[in-house]
C-alpha cells in the first residue's frame, strides 16, 4: 500500500514540473527548456526538469524503508542505492 502511496506521489510532482517548463526557442533557433518558476533556460530537458524540481522544496521525499528525508528525488535515488541496495 505504501508503494502506491509513493508512486501516487510522484505522478503528481511529475505533472507540476511539466507544467512548470515551457519549450522555447534560444537565441540561435535551436530547441530549449523553460523554466516558469525563474525564466532560467536550458537546453537539456532531463536538466531543466531536475532544476525545476528544486524549486518544490515543500515536498517531501522519504524513504520508504527507513523513513530518511531528501531534499529532491535525485537525492532519494542516491539514499536508495547507498543504504538500501
Ligand atoms: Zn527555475
Ligand atoms: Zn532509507
Amino acid at each position: 500500500m505504501q508503494l502506491t502511496l509513493f508512486h501516487l506521489f510522484i505522478t503528481d510532482l511529475d505533472d507540476l514540473i511539466a507544467q512548470s517548463m515551457q519549450a522555447v526557442y534560444d537565441d540561435l533557433g535551436g530547441r530549449a527548456w523553460k523554466c516558469e518558476v525563474c525564466k532560467k533556460i536550458n537546453k537539456d530537458k532531463t536538466n531543466i526538469r531536475k532544476h525545476v524540481e528544486t524549486h518544490f522544496q515543500g515536498f517531501d521525499h522519504h524513504c520508504t524503508i527507513c523513513g530518511k528525508q531528501s531534499k529532491s528525488r535525485e537525492a532519494l535515488r542516491k539514499h536508495m542505492s547507498n543504504y538500501h541496495k
